[in-house]
């Protein structure tokens, strides 16, 4: 099961990019793995996946301490200042920063730890109230501010589409955050790229790609449905 969805979401990200101009290896597949037992994350990994997303500090501690050393774990939820520390040497890449006191706590103890880590800009883009993530409007104060700091790197943006039945009706977003990232890496800001776009889920992942996404997020595709009751 976990092989034919893997393999079916595989061949629709090559497609999309081939119909779109692009090379699939522009693209990176994150399984979204967070509820999942460990047990199916091993069974994705044996696949070949080595990029894995999670939402909760606590769920990267656990499975980081019984999965191989090799994946690449994203944290992709909302991220307390008073959590950066369990996480800073576990993750390669946290895309969910939103505000400059986040990053200059995960400066902080990415200095403490000697690394320099690799952050992306989340951005509300649809100003949904329930949604985490800097407007549109403040984001390139904010990246200016965040880019002094020596023991960060902004790679890029990041953003959660709205919930929609058709992926389609969130092109005009993904189209926006694909203008503010060419607009941002016009600043030329010292210590910030915009090399990655991470954008699309399971819903929308398609039309994320067709718009410039280098990260896709996809969990139920993948995994199947969540089970958040037991
Ligand atoms: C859960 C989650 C995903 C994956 O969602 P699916 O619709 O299951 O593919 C992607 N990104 C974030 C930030 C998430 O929390």
């Amino acid at each position: 099961m976990l092989a034919y969805n893997l393999e079916e979401v595989k061949n629709k990200i090559s497609i999309t990019a081939q119909n779109a101009g692009k090379s699939e290896k522009e693209i990176t597949l994150i399984a979204v793995s967070k509820t999942k037992p460990v047990s199916m994350l091993q069974e994705v990994y044996d696949l070949g996946v080595r990029d894995f997303g999670e939402n909760k500090v606590q769920e990267i501690m656990e499975k980081y301490a019984l999965l191989p050393s090799d994946i690449r774990w994203h944290m992709i939820g909302h991220l307390q200042r008073n959590k950066v520390k369990y996480i800073i040497d576990k993750v390669s890449l946290i895309h969910s920063v939103d505000s400059l006191r986040l990053a200059e706590e995960i400066d902080k103890e990415a200095k403490k730890h000697q690394l320099i880590m690799p952050i992306l800009i989340q951005v509300n883009i649809a100003e949904e109230e329930s949604k985490f993530g800097l407007s549109s409007l403040e984001i390139l104060e904010e990246i200016k501010k965040i880019s002094r700091l020596s023991h960060i790197r902004v790679k890029g943006l990041m953003t959660v589409a709205p919930f929609v039945e058709n992926g389609e009706d969130n092109r005009k977003y993904f189209k926006l955050i694909k203008q503010l990232s060419v607009d941002i890496m016009n600043e030329n800001i010292d210590n910030v790229c915009m090399d990655i776009i991470s954008m699309g889920m399971t819903g929308d992942y398609q039309t994320a790609i067709e718009e410039g996404s280098t990260m896709v997020r996809v969990g139920t595709a993948i995994f199947g449905e969540r089970n958040y009751a037991k």
